[in-house]
């Protein structure tokens, strides 16, 4: 009997297994038509200067409309991407429409100053493509000044290929790109490298700022994070700010910028054509209790 139960368990744990194997292969094969078939879309989300709550700029996020199973985050179809090698035209395509987009407003509304774009980068991307080339490309098909393009690495890169990346940190540097890292603290961090990479900015991750103000040793982690951008020269942006007690305790630390629900969702480019008709700014809302 408990022979015949084991085996009926094997049986059912055999098909989820087969189902979750189909249903990657299905992903894989589908994300393989997904750029032809104008599936993959970029998202924005606004970042604000929390000193004067305008607008500083967009986080350009990859949206994969799937034709029958809707959204697909990124979470999910960027690791694929990355073990097919998609990756490389997807990251390709989604750099360029962020930088055309952005482009495409500040002529829109000149009204609006200059806005950044913060664009993602794998590490994988990082390290197999010709990225200098590509964004050296990208710059003079959009005509982007290089100043107002942030790229966005994590730490996982920077332990990887010491040397090589160092290399294409430095010349994405010399042309003047900034070079930002993100969700600051999540991964196996160690403070004594932070020194040797030419980063602009640290992006904390929403694991702090989400329980600053229940969990003192939150607040007392973004607080020394702080510090150690201004010993290191660097800006910082506080990423999913979800309540105004939240920005009032990142402007007292003096934190530059921020991002979060609090100000906006990530949104479709016709929806921040929208917003940006509206002359957004958030500094009405700081003030507010
Ligand atoms: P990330 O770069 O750290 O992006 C921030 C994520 O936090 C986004 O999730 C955003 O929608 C979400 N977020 C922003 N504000 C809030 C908030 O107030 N509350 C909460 N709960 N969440 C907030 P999303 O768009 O699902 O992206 C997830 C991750 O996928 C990104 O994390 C990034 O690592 C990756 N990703 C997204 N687009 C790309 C891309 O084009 N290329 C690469 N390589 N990775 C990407
Ligand atoms: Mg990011
Ligand atoms: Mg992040
Ligand atoms: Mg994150």
């Amino acid at each position: 009997r408990a022979k015949k139960m084991g085996r009926a368990r094997f049986e059912v744990f055999d098909k989820s297994l087969h189902l979750e194997v189909l249903s990657r292969l299905e992903l894989e094969h589908d994300l393989r038509l997904a750029l032809k078939q104008d599936e993959i879309d970029v998202h924005y989300q606004p970042i604000v200067d929390l000193r004067s709550g305008k607008l500083s700029g967009f986080e350009a996020l990859a949206r994969w409309h799937h034709p029958l199973r809707g959204l697909v985050p990124p979470d999910e179809f960027i690791p694929i991407a990355e073990e097919t090698g998609l990756i490389t035209p997807i990251s390709k395509f989604i750099l360029a429409r962020a930088c055309d987009d952005i482009v495409k407003w500040q002529k829109d509304f000149p009204e609006i100053g200059p806005l950044t774009i913060s664009v993602n980068l794998s590490t994988k991307q990082f390290l197999e493509g010709n990225l200098i080339e590509q964004v050296r490309h990208v710059l003079g098909e959009s005509g982007l000044p290089a100043e107002r393009l942030k790229l966005e690495i994590t730490e996982s890169l920077l332990m990887e290929e010491l040397d090589m990346v160092k290399l294409v940190l430095g010349q994405l540097r010399s042309m003047n790109v900034k070079l930002m890292l993100d969700d600051f603290g999540t991964g196996y961090s160690s403070l004594s490298y932070l020194h040797r990479f030419p980063l602009n900015t640290v992006k904390i991750d929403a694991s702090f700022v989400r329980n600053m103000h229940l969990a003192e040793e939150n607040l007392a982690i973004v607080r020394a994070i702080k510090m150690l951008a201004i010993a290191l020269n660097m800006e910082v942006v506080a990423e999913g700010i979800e309540t105004l007690e939240q920005v009032r305790q990142l402007r007292a630390l003096k934190c530059e910028y921020g991002q979060g629900y609090y100000f906006s969702k990530p949104k479709s480019g016709r929806e921040i054509e929208v917003l940006l008709n509206q002359s957004p700014g958030w500094n009405s809302t700081f003030e507010r209790n």
